[in-house]
């Protein structure tokens, strides 16, 4: 078997005056200009329903950028029998057939598609022109290209046989149908989570969250385009628990892909355990859930580099990342300088519209994580708590939250422990000689082992910290942000509350997707 070699797609930068500038621009005038159904996607065909969702950009209220057609339990039947119609012919079909129509989906991401989902991404789930090229063109070619190296060394994979014997193994897809249930805040996981599955063999029903519904259909759309056969990846907008109650209560139920919130997930997880003795196989279970993702700072750390750690690792996309830096512990020594130039940073920068491309920061998704968000920062206000950055917020416009550093007294401080999933830091002062206690704490206060930073330059303490934290993070950092894992260089996934960690675009995710039979045939 020999495929491509896989390389990161390089990232676009959008300059002034350059040709991909100019195509975004008129992708997004486009997108604009139009009012667009989004019809659900089975077996291959659009499904239109009376049920209509307005879609609006997170930083425009006023604008409608299209309708979900939202189905209903009947729906989600229907795109199970699509599976599981379609799942015979696909699993059989030869394993470079398959791989060449993700391949293929990779090429039309990077050419003729790519402003196109960015557009979409931009207005759908108000990303900047920068994030919106790492996420649904870079990262998400990345995750159909290196998906298919690593599968390919997967197949590979053979036992010993000795003389007289031929052992083998086949790397069969599920018995059944997987369910991909994906996030709003990242194109390329909901692209991911359904194509991994289906590449490796299986039949999907994939349910994105309403707030990507927009950019899932330039997803459909490629796909389509590459050749997906009908009734491969089945895309429904159903209410998440209705759509649950019909997929966790049916037998060829074989696994779930899910990227999302670790509450949803501990419900899915205890349904599919009631259900159990109901299913044809013991459902495979996979998920990425939520993080409260740290910064820790050793009084050797570079000030700069402290500065950028803190500030595109926790307000990037609005801190929606699930590694988005959310605790920092910082040594007095440090802090009155970190302090100020984290403070003239973020003045430096503007919030606005993703149409004006100067504003590194744009709306949170929806008005129930303004709420939440909006609510953790009027407590800290009301507690006490020393705002040094933002703090303020409106949503005439949009859902607009300024980038906001809470400088807490306690580091068991609620907004130190809760995941908020937004543009808020928190960062507690520690005294310098209290080091290994402040690392007990930041290893107790969370639940969650999703990323961490470290930033030190006495590599005895980068040696130390490292070891003592072995279980806070899935993704560890060294003197970088803990955000902006690249797929082929550092797989992704957390420990603990924050997941299964089967490592999205790695080898180990995929072989979730498969059941092996081994054969021995004595000769
Ligand atoms: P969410 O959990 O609210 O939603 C995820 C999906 O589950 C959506 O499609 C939603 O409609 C569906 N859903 C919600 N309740 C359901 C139920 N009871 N039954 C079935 N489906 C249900 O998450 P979100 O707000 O879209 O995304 C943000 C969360 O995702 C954060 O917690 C973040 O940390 C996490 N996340 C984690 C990673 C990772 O790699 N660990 C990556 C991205 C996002």
């Amino acid at each position: 078997l020999h495929v491509p070699q896989p390389a990161n797609e390089p990232v676009k930068e959008y300059r002034v005056g350059s040709v991909e500038r100019t195509a975004l621009r008129n992708a997004l005038k486009e997108a604009k200009a139009e009012t667009r159904q989004l019809p659900m996607w089975i077996n291959g065909q659009p499904v239109f329903t009376e049920r209509k969702l307005k879609v609006t950009p997170p930083h425009e209220h006023a604008h409608v950028l299209g309708y979900i057609n939202e189905g209903d339990k009947s729906h989600v039947q229907q795109a199970i029998d699509a599976a599981l119609r379609a799942r015979e012919a696909w699993g059989a079909m030869s394993w470079e057939h398959r791989a060449s129509i993700f391949l293929k989906a990779a090429e039309l991401l990077a050419g003729p598609y790519r402003a196109r989902i960015n557009a979409a991404t931009m207005l759908g789930q108000s990303k900047n022109a920068y994030q919106a090229e790492i996420d649904s063109a870079c990262e998400l070619i990345d995750f159909l290209r290196f998906n298919v190296h690593y599968a390919t060394e997967i197949y590979k994979q053979q036992p010993y046989s000795p003389t007289g014997v031929w052992n083998r193994v086949e790397y069969r897809p599920l018995e059944g149908f997987v369910f991909a249930l994906t996030p709003f805040n990242f194109t390329a996981i909901a692209g991911n989570l359904p194509t991994s599955a289906a590449l490796m063999g299986n039949t999907v029903v994939w349910k994105p969250a309403y707030t990507q519904a927009y950019s899932a259909q330039v997803i459909v759309e490629v796909l389509q385009e590459s050749g997906l056969p009908d009734g491969v990846i089945n895309l429904i907008y159903v209410d998440g628990p209705e759509a649950g109650e019909v997929i966790f209560n049916h037998p060829d139920f074989a696994g779930i892909h899910f990227t999302g919130s670790t509450s949803v997930f501990q419900t899915i997880w205890k349904t599919i355990g009631q259900n159990i003795a109901t299913y044809k196989s013991y459902p495979r279970i996979v998920g990425e859930t939520g993080g409260k993702d740290f910064v820790f700072v050793h009084n050797t750390a570079n000030v700069e580099e402290v500065v950028v750690a803190l500030v595109r690792g926790a307000f990037e996309y609005q801190g929606q990342k699930c590694s988005a830096a959310s605790r920092a512990y910082v040594p007095a020594s440090l802090w009155e300088q970190v302090k100020v130039r984290v403070q003239e940073t973020l003045k430096q920068q503007k919030m606005g519209s993703v149409e004006q491309f100067d504003c590194l920061f744009n709306a949170v998704i929806d008005k129930r994580a303004f709420n939440k968000i909006t609510a953790y920062i009027d407590q800290a206000k009301a507690d006490g708590e020393a705002i040094i950055a933002g703090g303020n917020y409106s949503k005439e416009i949009g859902y607009f939250i300024e980038p906001t550093v809470i400088q807490v007294s306690d580091p068991a401080y609620r907004t130190m422990c809760d995941e908020l999933f937004g543009p808020v830091l928190s960062v507690y002062v520690y005294e310098d000689d209290l080091l290994d206690e402040t690392l007990t704490t930041l290893d107790q206060t969370s639940p969650y082992a999703l990323t961490g930073a470290i930033l030190a330059k006495d590599r005895g303490v980068i040696d130390r910290l490292t070891k003592r934290l072995v279980n806070s993070a899935g993704n560890f950092y060294i003197n970088d942000k803990p955000t902006g894992a690249v797929v082929g260089q550092q797989p992704f996934g957390g420990a603990r509350a924050s997941g299964t960690n089967d490592k999205a675009g790695s080898s180990l995710n995929l072989l979730r997707w498969v059941s092996m039979r081994t054969i021995k045939e004595t000769l």
